[in-house]
């Protein structure tokens, strides 16, 4: 019985281990363990022994049946891997497996600053205006008061198209086109793409954004510029930053400002990003000049106004810590998934 059962294990084991294919192992599992199997029919046997045998004789049955049950179990799982498939079986589908999370879209990092951008200044009565990327010298330089000899024209190195016609290289000329539709008061934003023949490095852009802000009625002042700015500041970049206005000199604005914001790194102190003056410059602004005023027909003695303008990508960069204006325009991916 002993020698018999021994047997019986052994040439199981060596079945099973030159199985090549998963119904291999089927037919030697029903051979030894089915209903009518070799083992089951020696198990079944052990009844009619004496019983002084029988616990014994038991016990090693049982575990020639675990040995053979444990040796199906590994060398199925063994051919499943060789085969790439799951050990749950041939066509099943596992539905404890982890599946492939669908990625979700979100806004450009720009297109998020923009929105708070315009958000802010809409809630303080501007509204939005939008005007032609492609631009005459006219609504470009002449009617902001930059007349064809005027050093600011070489400041700003333009991209002019074939018919005498440019690509804008600044929101501006919105403004010209604004006032010359409608009579004051005018409280305006424009935002959009802007253009200047520079080449790309960490600091420029060849196309880069722009938003740009007008207010014109009777007695506009430039504590109204510096009230709206502040709140601008701080609703933009939190309660505790401080601005600056330095005196600067734009064509289009008399008189004419630059204006910072405290660190947002060193909170003033002074350190790398800002060059350890403690200041960051966010935007340019100024009273609208009276000679601006006259191409659009406006009356400078009856009406005043102020102008603001700033680059999204300067805002943004400062508010996320970007170190490279080519970030935003190269479409990485892995940039683009942290905002
Ligand atoms: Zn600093």
């Amino acid at each position: 019985m002993e020698s018999q059962l021994e047997e019986l294990r052994s040439r199981a084991l060596s079945e099973i281990s030159s199985a090549s294919e998963t119904k291999e192992l089927e037919s030697v599992q029903i051979r030894y363990l089915g209903r009518k199997g070799r083992l089951t029919a020696l198990v079944r046997g052990l009844g009619g022994l004496p019983e002084k045998d029988r616990p014994r004789l038991g016990r090693l049955a049982n575990a020639a049946k675990r040995s053979v049950e444990e040796a199906l179990r590994s060398r199925r799982a063994e051919l499943a891997a060789r085969k790439g498939d799951s050990p749950v079986g041939e066509g099943r589908f596992d539905v404890t497996l982890p599946g492939t999370r669908p990625r979700i879209g979100r806004l450009h990092p720009l297109t998020r600053v923009l929105d708070e951008i315009i958000e802010i200044f809409s809630s303080l009565g501007f509204t939005l205006e939008e005007g032609p990327e492609i631009e005459s010298e006219y609504y470009n330089f002449d009617a902001l008061n930059i007349p064809a000899d005027h050093p600011a024209r070489d400041m700003q190195d333009t991209l002019y198209l074939k018919n005498g016609l440019l690509l804008r290289t600044h929101t501006s000329p919105v403004q010209v086109r604004v006032m010359e539709k409608q009579p004051p008061p005018v409280r305006m934003i424009c935002a959009g793409k802007v253009y200047r023949a520079d080449t790309a490095d960490a600091s420029h852009s060849p196309m880069f954004h722009q938003i740009e802000g007008l207010m014109v009625d009777r007695g506009v002042s430039f504590t109204d510029l510096k009230g709206v700015l502040n709140l601008f500041a701080t609703r933009c970049f939190g309660p505790r930053v401080k601005t600056r206005f330095r005196a600067s000199f734009f064509p289009f604005t008399e008189p004419s400002a630059e204006v910072d914001i405290s660190c947002l790194v060193c909170g003033g102190r002074g350190c790398r990003v800002c060059g350890s003056s403690g200041w960051l410059e966010i935007l340019g602004a100024g009273m609208v000049d009276p000679e601006v005023f006259k191409a659009v027909g406006y009356d400078h003695r009856v009406y005043s106004g102020y102008a603001f303008g700033m680059g999204i990508e300067r805002i943004a960069m400062l508010r996320h810590g970007i170190n490279d204006i080519r970030l935003f325009f190269d479409n990485d991916l892995r940039f683009l998934r942290q905002f």
